[in-house]
């Protein structure tokens, strides 16, 4: 079992790394489709050769998956944050989660067993 000690420092941690996700979420101002003066800005010019234009579209689309990524993970933080009694308890078996699994990432939900066989 962990002590209140562990958890508070585990979702201090998740707090942190909330801070930062939130901060580059916002960094990428992903244009409104609702404004048409933000088009020419993320759709690739027709000015610019084939080449530039893919370049243009992988990097929009790089940002796109980045930022999708970005979202789950602030997702599982909020679900992780969230929990009381339940914290770094696994969700399948009951178990306690190993503290080496949640020094890697606090907001795991299974213990590693389990997060064998669901993965
Ligand atoms: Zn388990």
């Amino acid at each position: 079992m962990l002590t209140p000690e562990q958890i508070k420092s585990y979702k201090q941690e998740l707090k942190t790394e909330k801070e930062k996700i939130l901060k580059e979420l916002a960094s990428f101002g992903i244009p409104k489709s609702s404004d048409p003066n933000d088009f020419d800005s993320f759709m690739p010019s027709s000015k610019l050769s084939d080449e530039d234009n893919a370049l243009e579209v992988s990097e929009y689309l790089n940002k796109l998956s980045t930022e999708s990524l970005l979202e789950n993970r602030l997702k599982e933080i909020n679900q992780a944050l969230k929990k009381t009694k339940t914290f770094g308890i696994c969700e399948k078996c009951n178990k306690s989660i190993e503290t080496k699994k949640l020094d890697v990432n606090p907001a795991s939900d299974f213990c590693i067993n389990c997060g064998k066989n669901i993965n």
